[in-house]
């Protein structure tokens, strides 16, 4: 994997970028499709494609619990098994097997103390697909699979090699991602578990990679806390990762300060990805202070929900309104759901709980969010970035 840096945003930390992988370039900054189970939701590989997406970013927890990691690898890797023939990702399965897992049982109350929850960003998977149960110890985390209720043990080298038997281009060491709700000890220990982690991942993943095809990314984290943050980019850095991701449950408020510590001591010839981080402000939020990869479920879950992404704001497709309303959710959308159909035609299918109806959404939600990333890379090149953020989020109402 080679990252070139093509321009830099003046007087902040933002850049745009190519990342060479083994299965082609991805522009940076860029959003990344989110295939939970080695497919995005409701979307063949082409709509994929087509709207514009450059890579995928699949989940080890599910793979390695169904169809299982050693399938995929018999099938020739995650982009083989699932058609895609550009570059993948896989995240860990640390966010997965800890986020829900480890504050299951808890009182949830504690997060009310600490942080309004409508303020924390939304989870990256179902609930219905969490783990129910995880132990964390020193060495790894047991926890119990949300399919059978059996047990399962993961360890940073595991992890590592499930992700090795996935195949994906870009794959990141196993970590603890605490909530913000969590006391300073607790995110003082848990980091230092993710910091030892990180190491063991590393001497995994090098003594798999012999051919080396396939790129680790280190993942900070830290929480909410500056100082903690601050150590974490340090040490994360220390190593010998291909790259880096950002990660942890931020709270909405916080999310720019933390990135920008972070990408502030991160080295710049090394590419950055907010894990599972994507709505509209985001994107510019991060960019600007120099993030080059997101990905979120949003689009794709929001579209099977029927909230739909427009500049001035998400639409509910259901509302009455829209039921007579033969315009394309966004006229100059050049999406394939835009070109063809209108708002009334998504509505009734949405009523009448038709399949295509997610399909459609998805396509124009992925295409409005990908292409939204595209048009701020180009602002950069085009010298444009503010104007084009201070009108964009000018129309856009997030709520
Ligand atoms: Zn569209």
């Amino acid at each position: 994997m080679i990252f070139k840096i093509e321009k830099k945003l003046k007087g902040s930390l933002g850049r745009v970028g190519v990342l060479s992988t083994p299965h082609g370039d991805i522009l940076t900054p860029a959003f990344v499709a989110v295939g939970t189970k080695a497919t995005v939701k409701s979307l063949n590989p082409e709509q994929v494609k087509d709207a514009g997406t450059q890579v995928v970013l699949g989940n080890t927890y599910h793979l390695y619990l169904q169809p299982g990691d050693e399938i995929v690898r018999e099938a020739g890797g995650i982009g083989k098994f699932m058609n895609w023939s550009g570059p993948t990702m896989t995240d860990s399965g640390g966010f997965q097997v800890f986020s829900l897992g480890a504050a299951y049982g808890k009182d949830i109350s504690k997060v009310t103390k600490v942080t309004d929850p409508s303020l924390l960003i939304p989870e990256r998977f179902d609930d219905s697909d969490a783990p129910r149960l995880a132990k964390i110890g020193q060495d790894g985390v047991s926890f119990k699979s949300h399919l059978d209720g059996s047990i399962h043990y993961i360890t940073p080298e595991k992890s590592i090699q499930i992700q090795h038997n996935l195949g994906a281009d870009i794959i990141f060491a196993f970590d603890e991602c605490t909530s913000p709700a969590e006391d300073l000890r607790y995110q003082e220990e848990a980091l230092e578990r993710t910091h030892r982690w990180a190491e063991r991942s590393l001497v995994e993943h090098k003594k798999l990679n012999t051919e080396n095809k396939i790129s680790l990314f280190g993942i900070v984290q830290g929480g909410r806390e500056e100082s903690l943050r601050k150590k974490s980019a340090e040490f994360i850095k220390s190593l010998d990762f291909d790259g880096f991701g950002i990660g942890g449950s931020f709270a909405k408020e916080d999310m720019s300060s933390a990135v920008k510590w972070v990408n502030e001591i991160l080295p710049e010839e090394k590419p950055r990805h907010l894990l599972g981080i994507g709505e509209p402000e985001d994107l510019f939020m991060g960019v600007e202070n120099g993030v080059d990869l997101f990905d979120c479920v949003a689009p794709t879950r929001l579209g099977r929900n029927g909230t739909i992404y427009t500049k001035t704001g998400k639409i509910i497709i259901m509302n009455t309104k829209f039921r007579n309303d033969f315009k394309p959710i966004e006229e100059d959308c050049e999406c394939y759901t835009c070109k063809n159909y209108s708002r009334a035609y998504i509505a009734h299918l949405f009523h009448g709980k038709e399949m295509l109806a997610g399909t459609l959404a998805s396509i124009h939600n992925l295409y409005f969010i990908v292409n939204l990333v595209k048009k701020i890379r180009q602002s950069i090149m085009d010298d444009t970035f503010y104007e084009y953020k201070k009108e964009f989020l000018l129309n856009y109402k997030s709520r």
